[in-house]
């Protein structure tokens, strides 16, 4: 038997398999105050989208890699309502006067991240959508990203054990 030397073939081999950001992210808690988690426990993530509709959007996201919730262990998907209930305090006491919750499934489904399953929670604001947002799909987001993050965080020491 010939062997092939070919060692630049290497990187394919080693490269993790996933490189889903959301995967990356359940992987590595030492970066989760780079990454803006706010909880994490054996199962699931709560994260600061990094592209927030609205201050304090927050993603609730299973460990496990998957595009549908019917693939998820049943416990896990429970697990992840149960803490978006707990969340809506966190909201609540943000300032949020209304929350939208929800999940865009697949990329048809219009998720960003259609490979791995995202639970959206915003809080909103009565006068939230301005103009600027109608007319040029654009938001304007006043307020800093790592303060708002700290109070996430602060919150999420209360109402998520
Ligand atoms: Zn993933």
């Amino acid at each position: 038997m010939d062997i092939l030397y070919a060692p630049w073939r290497e990187a394919y081999f080693s490269k993790s398999e996933c490189e889903c950001v959301f995967c990356a992210i359940a992987k590595d808690a030492i970066l989760d105050t780079q990454n803006k988690v706010i909880y994490r426990n054996e199962n699931l993530f709560i994260v600061m989208n990094k592209f927030p509709y609205t201050p304090g959007h927050i993603l609730i996201i299973p460990n496990i890699h998957t595009d549908s919730p019917e693939k998820l262990p049943k416990d896990i998907w429970l697990e992840m309502f149960a803490k978006a209930q707990d969340s809506m305090q966190i909201l609540y006491d943000y300032g949020a006067s209304g929350i939208n919750m929800g999940m865009n499934i697949k990329a048809v489904g219009g998720a960003g991240i259609p490979l791995h399953l995202h639970l959206h929670l915003l809080p909103r604001w009565s006068g939230d959508t301005n103009f600027l947002t109608s007319i040029a799909n654009t938001r304007s987001y006043g307020i800093d990203f790592d303060k708002v993050y700290e109070r996430m965080c602060e919150l999420a020491k209360i109402y998520l054990k």
